[in-house]
């Protein structure tokens, strides 16, 4: 490491150490050293299995199948991904008060297995885990979908009113959950530090939230691969493999 590169290694570790209220803002690089891929990157599984979007799932019998067979096949895929030492890191930080919430785009349910309470976690794109009705919410087990979507070639339908059931994450052009934005906006605004982990940043409305937290007085810290759109507004921006940087703050199991 050039130094650069160590003085901003130190910076971090500072900025760090002062945090009383500090929040961390999560997106899919973060779990790539746990194997499950990002949008962007060359070759990932997700050009071959393309989320849908909302309003093809509502208006297409045979987009709905296709959107469970893509969902499926990306589950066959990543079964069995655990947390890595960026997630356990994040999970230290806030156990030992320093960082009071985690808001996350990921829908992989790995800060949740790294230990952050459910009080401190904000999923902003809700959750892979399980499928609710677009109607009346109620959730359904994947298990229960897949094996009827199996047996009959449809997915089931709402066993309480009949409604439709989606994997229970935000498709892009479906309206995000108003509750855990007002949460994410809450926490923004009494950071202070704001740390953003592996998320390029293009995607609103979570991606305003940097700024807002930036406004309100944090110290913005960008870590990520490549540069993002915010860069430029950032106290430190910080290039470069999360798992790498986070592993000295991970402890060790
Ligand atoms: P993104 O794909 O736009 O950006 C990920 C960023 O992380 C990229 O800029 C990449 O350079 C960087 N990156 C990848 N691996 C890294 C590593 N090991 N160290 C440092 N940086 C790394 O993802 P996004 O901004 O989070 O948003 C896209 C949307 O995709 C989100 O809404 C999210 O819901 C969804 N998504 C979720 C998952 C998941 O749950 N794990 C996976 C893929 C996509
Ligand atoms: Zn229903």
């Amino acid at each position: 490491m050039d130094r650069d590169g160590d003085r901003k290694i130190e910076a971090f570790r500072e900025i760090l150490s002062g945090a009383r209220s500090g929040v961390a803002f999560t997106g899919a690089g973060i779990s790539t050293g746990s194997g499950i891929p990002d949008f962007r990157s060359p070759g990932s599984l997700w050009a071959k299995n393309p989320p849908v979007d909302f309003d093809v799932f509502l208006s297409s019998a045979e987009m709905r199948r296709e959107a469970w067979r893509r969902k499926f096949a990306m589950d066959d895929a990543t079964r069995g991904a655990s947390p890595n030492a960026a997630h356990r890191a994040v999970a230290r930080l806030v156990a030992e008060g320093a960082f009071s919430a985690v808001v996350t785009q990921n829908i992989d349910g790995l800060h949740e297995a790294s230990g952050v309470p459910p009080e401190r976690l904000i999923e902003l794109h809700g959750a892979g885990s399980y499928a609710a009705c677009l109607d009346c919410r109620t959730r359904h087990e994947l298990a229960d979908v897949r094996a009827a979507f199996e047996a009959t070639g449809e997915p089931p339908a709402c066993r309480e009113c009949g409604g439709l059931l989606k994997s229970a994450t935000i498709s892009f052009g479906q309206a995000m959950p108003a509750e855990a934005m007002e949460r994410a906006d809450a926490a923004a605004r009494a950071a202070d530090v704001f740390l953003v982990l592996g998320s390029s940043l293009v995607v609103y409305p979570a991606a305003a939230l940097p700024l807002i937290a930036k406004k309100s007085g944090a110290a913005l810290v960008i870590a990520n691969r490549e540069a993002t759109e915010l860069d430029r507004f950032a106290d430190l921006v910080l290039r470069g493999d999360l798992v790498e940087l986070l592993a000295p703050y991970a402890g060790s199991s």
